[in-house]
């Protein structure tokens, strides 16, 4: 007989109805009940077999973790918990598990700590909340797609390997095929690129939004979704060095419109996890009020998770300038009190204690601040009649700061090629990004969304290595 998945099981199968399911066991008691996982809902179905028909042998056998075929009939539950329950008529022993083995891992049904459940990241699928944080992160990727799909984007994949280097120097990971104990130098005694595989210097891509810009010149409007990798040393909560961004990009959109799309793009991915993954969403909601619990009470949200994502969807995000931000900053209480770490001064960054007193504070909602100084923003940020500030537009959420990052792009030939010279971008490792603005350029914009920090905002988890299934950070890329 064909295996019923454990979610149709209890969508869709009726009382009496012969089955087959498969999957592990999550707990065995009295020797009677079988909690059984397949992981296709968060939910467990019990089976109930009757220890004077089933061999004693093949009962031992029944242990946590342990995997198991069984065939029954579906009968009403006699116990609280649960409306039905497999009759169990026979059962197989698929895969077994020692007792004392799993004592040792996470699939021992007690509570962890994250950083337990990290190191056993190959076995923490397993557990009720990794199974829902990665059951979530597929709707939300998914979501992303259908987003863009129904709105007549096209998906384009922009090279991994790149030779640009405009973007995040110093950040890059370099990829060669050098034998690294003896690599070629030059003359002048400087590694010899010309020597290697590409016949010059690639690295890993920190941004596919450039060769976006190029489809979106032609195709109108693309988005990219693909891994990104940054070698900056930061360890903290909301940065891996290998994460997946989203980035699309429109011909003939101006900063407005980018802001409009991002929007309707955030509210859309939230209101798909709230309408399609309540099981998951509902755990992942009370367990996130139990951690809440445990924080002093100024750290805590008032909102539950549930509450929040309703709240992203029903609420307009807050615009403002980085000027109007800095105005506000410093009429704030911590700036007069010197709470702040960092200056509060128009011409330097936010950090991310400002952007939090904005977004936490301030406004407690998503903060969309736009028109920042041109000097720390990319070359390619379209420049301001102002002359000091470009379009560009940052996205900031609540328990998350930085979740987008966008611009309307500078699609005038001689004001970029001046950008090129103040950033020291030698135009001919550029020179098919500028041709774009040479042949019937067009106002466009676009932006980058860090998928994993979408991902911290919807499950609620509040470090990023607890929402990719293999984290790579600074010292660690075990499994
Ligand atoms: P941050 O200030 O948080 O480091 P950024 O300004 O470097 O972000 P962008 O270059 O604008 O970020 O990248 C676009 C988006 O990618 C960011 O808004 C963020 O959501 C995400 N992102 C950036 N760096 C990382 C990282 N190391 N790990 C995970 N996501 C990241
Ligand atoms: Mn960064």
């Amino acid at each position: 007989m064909k295996r019923t998945r454990i979610i149709d099981v209890l969508n869709s199968s009726k009382v009496g109805d012969k089955l087959v399911v498969k999957g592990w066991v999550r707990a065995f008691r009295s020797n009677r009940f079988v909690q059984l996982n397949d992981g296709s809902t968060i939910k467990n179905l019990q089976a109930v077999v009757d220890f004077e028909q089933i061999d004693s042998e093949l009962l031992k056998r029944i242990t946590t973790a342990s995997s198991v075929s069984l065939s029954g009939t579906l009968v009403e539950s006699q116990g609280a918990g649960q409306a039905v329950e497999l009759q169990v008529e026979s059962l197989e022993i698929l895969g077994d598990a020692n007792p004392d083995d799993v004592q040792k891992t996470v699939m021992q049904p007690k509570k962890h700590s994250l950083d337990f459940l990290r190191e056993q990241a190959h076995l923490r699928f397993r557990t009720n909340t990794f199974g829902a944080v990665f059951r979530i992160r597929h709707g939300v990727s998914f979501a992303i797609h259908k987003f863009f799909n129904d709105r007549g984007f096209f998906n384009l994949h922009t090279p991994i390997l790149t030779g640009s280097d405009a973007e995040g120097a110093g950040e890059m990971f370099h990829v060669t095929n050098f034998d690294l104990g003896n690599i070629p130098k030059n003359e002048a005694g400087e590694v010899d690129f010309e020597q290697d595989f590409f016949g010059k210097q690639v690295n890993l891509t920190v941004s596919g939004q450039l060769e976006a810009e190029l489809g979106a010149l032609a195709l109108g409007q693309v988005y990219t979704f693909g891994p990104t990798f940054r070698a900056e040393n930061s360890n903290t909560s909301r940065h891996l060095a290998e994460f997946w961004m989203v980035e699309p990009e429109v011909a003939f959109n101006d900063l407005e419109d980018n802001m409009n799309l991002t929007e309707d793009f955030l509210k859309y991915i939230c209101r798909y996890i709230l309408d399609n993954f309540k099981d998951d969403l509902q755990f992942l909601n009370d367990r996130d009020a139990e951690e809440q619990k445990s924080k002093p009470e100024a750290e805590r949200n008032a909102l539950s998770l549930i509450e929040r994502l309703e709240f992203v969807v029903n609420n307009n995000f807050e615009r403002i300038t980085y000027t109007r931000a800095i105005e506000i900053l410093r009429n704030s209480k911590p700036y007069k009190k010197k709470k702040f770490k960092y200056p509060v001064e128009w011409g330097t960054d936010l950090q991310s204690e400002h952007e939090r007193f904005l977004v936490e504070k301030e406004f407690n909602k998503p903060v969309i601040i736009t028109d920042y100084p041109a000097a720390f923003k990319a070359f390619y940020m379209r420049q301001n009649d102002d002359g000091k500030t470009v379009a560009a537009m940052d996205v900031l959420f609540p328990g998350i700061g930085e979740i987008v990052g966008g611009s309307q792009r500078e699609e005038r030939m001689d004001i970029l090629l001046e950008k090129c010279k103040a950033f020291n971008i030698p135009e001919d490792h550029i020179w098919w990004y500028l041709e774009t603005r040479k042949f019937g350029t067009v106002p466009h914009a676009g932006f980058g969304l860090g998928f994993e920090r979408m991902v911290m905002f919807v499950t609620g988890m509040s470090n990023i290595r607890d929402v990719i299934p293999f984290p790579r950070t600074p010292q660690n890329a075990e499994f």
